[in-house]
Order: C-alpha cells, then structure tokens, then sequence
C-alpha cells in the first residue's frame, strides 16, 4: 500500500474523511469529514484564526456570503477569465485538464496499447451556478470560487465600522467551490473546499510591496513549521508568468513534497489594485484626507490541503504500531482516559470523575475496551497525545500515569496538578 492509500483508509476507518454520499456511490469531488476529521479541521482553522487575527493589532475578521451578486463575478474577471484547460478523449470521450500531465498519463494509461487522440483544447469556466427564486426566469447565480471578493466589496464597511487604519489586513475563512475538470489524489483537488486568506493593504508605493510580500511569507512559512510540518517536505515556489492567475501580478507557492510530487496548498499573491480598482473602491486617510486604491498581498491556503498534508506529514510507523504525531495543538483529542480495569468498580469511578474534569477544559477521549496497549495503540493512530490511565496506586496516592504519545514515555503526575500539567504542555 502506498502512503497516500494508507492515509485515505485511516482517514476513513477512524473518522476522519468519508467519500461524500458514499451510499448513493458518490460523488466525484465531494468529501465529507467525520468526528475526528471536523476536530482536526476546526484544530487548523482555530490555530490560523489565531495567529492571523487575536494576535495582532492589525487584521480584523469577516465572514461574507457564498452567494454574491453576479456583478461582483463580472468585475472582478472571473466571468472572463477564471478558466482551466480542458480537453476530451476522442475514444471515450473522458475530460482531462489539459495541463495536469499526470491525468493525462493515467487516462493514456487506461487505455492500455490503444493509441488515443485528444480534441483541441478548449478553457472551461470554473464557476460553479446556482439558480435563485421559485418562479420562472430564474436568477442566475455563483457559488463563489475564491472567498476573496466578499473581503474586497466589504472594504468601505470594515474601513467605516472599524476606523483600521493602513496598512491594515482582513481575514477570512469559508467554503469555496470550483468546477474543477479533474478533482482527484483524495482531497486535494475538490469541487467544494475551504480557503483561509488575508487580504493586506497597503499604501501603493513598490518599495512597500517587496518587504511586505517578504514579510508574510515567512509568517506563513513560519506558520507550517511552528505546527510541525517538516522544513524538508516546504518550499516556495515562484509562478512562471504563463501560470498566474489574472489578478496576480506576482504569486509564489508553498508547496508540500507529497507522493504525488511537489504541490502547491497555500499562495503568497501580490494583487496590486486589481480587486479595489475593479470594484471602483478608493481608501481615504483619515489624518492626511490623501485619497488613493490601496494595493493588496494575499495570503491564500486551503485548509482542506493543509489538512491533508498535515495528516501524511504525521503519519508514521515502527514495528507494531501507527502513529499520527500531530501537534498536540491540532490533535482531534488532546487526551485519552482509561481505567487501567473495566471491571473494578472503584477504578471506573475515580476514571469517570478524572475524566469529567479535564473534558471542562480539553477535548478527551474515554476507553475502557481491551487492555492497555491496544487502548495506547488505538489513540496513537489517530494522534492523541497523552494517555491517562487510572491504576491502583491512584486510589493510594492520588497520581496516575501519563504516557507520551512521540516517546512511549511514562510519568506520574498527581491528579491535583493534572489540569495545569496538560494546560502548560499545550500552551508552553
Ligand atoms: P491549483 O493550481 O492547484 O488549481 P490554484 O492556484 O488555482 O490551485 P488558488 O486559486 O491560489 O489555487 O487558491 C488558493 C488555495 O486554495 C490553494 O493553495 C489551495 O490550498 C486551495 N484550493 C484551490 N483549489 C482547490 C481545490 N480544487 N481543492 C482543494 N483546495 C483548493
């Protein structure tokens, strides 16, 4: 099995991405994340909201709509211009995104020794169209493909209710979708995903938007690393001038080494007046009354890919186990406790009374089943951190036994220092 059939099997054995309306079959580019998996993405989405939001002075939030105004599409150019390659096997008449080589090759493969012929290639939008109202003609619609232009036709009611002064940032996160002509390699490339993204504006002056494209890419970089993707597995990837999107004037790629090659999952852009200038939005300042259209750097990752490649960055083995080494920030449960015997009555009480405890404040599994070294097996693959286990000599002394999750690792803590003990690993 390679690795990234072993991460969609885990995913699905224990909770954490089901096929969407597998029992109808499916449907392609569709996922739905389970009780493991919503923990782990609300874990990500928490972790950026963070660090892009309640620790700075300044970026404030927004959650826009998903359906905008069809006008809102037009001048921001995706009408025109937010396309894709297609092109249909003559033989089966199978659609393939011209430039995904790899679609190509597998599609040339399933053909066997057949010699195949392609049709001209043709751009295909990826809007995706929703109609609106009960009576005939109904209103056409988007789903948006890019959370972005909620933040840029708000721009005059944030600058208004906030009184943020530039350079200043707004965050974002939300469901995008796109009709994507190869959705494939598990949740990578799907037709409905989330985006995570800063939109930041600064003064229109070139010297400023080297240092601030510089500035957040490290932060984003940073970001990755600090929650325990591996420095080997990043890089930054500049966009050839054939590949960029049609607001970017610059765009580099953090890409992940995956098993499918080096792929992109978030993008540094710099916009320059693209959006604001479409939209006929100006900035005045406050102090100087100078009136100008900010210029914008984006920061735009999906948290689905994150997601994903968090997932293969902490899956590891070693002789008799699986474990997920997820940052205990982003772990779906911090903590697991067990009585060390389901069927001593005194143990299960003084386990349950633990565990009603710590679940005041962390998210904290419960398992009682089979022994303890499967109890331990079971939490490692799904990244739980640190076990608790409640044995007899807690009903003596009042400390249980804490085991390491990374090390196998165990040590007593008293249960009166449990909270704090669990409070400085995570915060610390
Ligand atoms: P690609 O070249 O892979 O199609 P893109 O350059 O079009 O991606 P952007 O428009 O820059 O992607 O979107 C920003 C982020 O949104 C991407 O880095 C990715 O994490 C996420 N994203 C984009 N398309 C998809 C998709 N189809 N499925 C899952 N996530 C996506």
């Amino acid at each position: 099995m390679d690795l990234m059939e072993k991460i969609t099997s885990l995913a699905k054995r224990r909770g954490f991405i089901f096929p969407g309306s597998e029992i109808y079959g499916g449907i392609q580019g569709f996922w739905d994340y389970g009780p493991l998996g919503v923990e782990l993405k609300n874990n990500i989405k928490h972790e950026w909201w963070r660090t892009m939001v309640y620790n700075r002075n300044d970026v404030v939030g927004i959650d826009a709509s998903i359906i905008m105004n069809p006008e809102v599409w037009k001048a921001s150019g995706h009408l025109d211009s937010f396309t894709d390659p297609l092109v249909e096997c003559k033989v089966c008449h199978q659609r393939v995104r011209a430039d995904n080589k790899e679609a190509i090759e597998e599609h040339k493969e399933s053909h066997k020794d057949e010699i195949i012929e392609w049709t001209e290639s043709k751009l295909f939008n990826l809007m995706t169209e929703v109609f609106l109202g009960v009576t005939e003609p109904k209103q056409k619609a988007y789903l948006r493909g890019e959370i972005t232009q909620g933040v840029f036709v708000n721009f005059q009611n944030i600058v208004y209710s906030t009184r943020i002064k530039i350079p200043f940032g707004i965050a974002q996160i939300g469901k995008a979708f796109r009709n994507e002509i190869t959705p494939g390699n598990f949740t990578f490339r799907s037709r409905e995903f989330e985006q995570m993204e800063l939109e930041y504006f600064i003064k229109p002056e070139e010297k400023e938007v080297e240092r601030v494209f510089e500035y957040w890419k490290e932060q984003r970089m940073n970001w990755y690393v600090g929650l325990g993707i591996k420095k080997v597995n990043l890089r930054f990837r500049e966009h050839a001038v054939s590949e960029k999107a049609h607001y970017a004037r610059k765009a580099e790629d953090i890409e992940y080494k995956s098993s499918f090659g080096w792929k992109e999952f978030e993008g540094v852009h710099y916009r320059g007046d693209w959006d604001l200038s479409r939209h006929k939005l100006i900035y005045k300042d406050p102090k100087t009354g100078e009136e100008y259209t900010p210029w914008v750097i984006e920061t735009s990752g999906g948290v689905d890919r994150s997601l994903l490649f968090f997932l293969i960055d902490a899956y590891s083995e070693d002789k008799d186990r699986k474990i997920l080494k997820l940052h205990p920030k982003l772990s779906p449960y911090k903590l697991a406790v067990f009585p060390l015997l389901a069927n001593n009555k005194k143990l299960v009480e003084k386990a349950r009374k633990i565990f009603a405890e710590l679940r005041r404040n962390f998210y904290v599994a419960w398992d009682d089943r089979g022994n303890i070294g499967k109890r331990y097996f079971s939490q490692d693959e799904i990244g739980t951190p640190w076990c608790v286990t409640i044995d007899f000599q807690t009903l003596d002394d009042n400390t249980v036994t804490v085991r390491d999750r990374d090390t196998t690792r165990q040590e007593r803590v008293s249960v009166d220092n449990l909270e704090n003990y669990f409070h400085n690993k995570l915060v610390g």
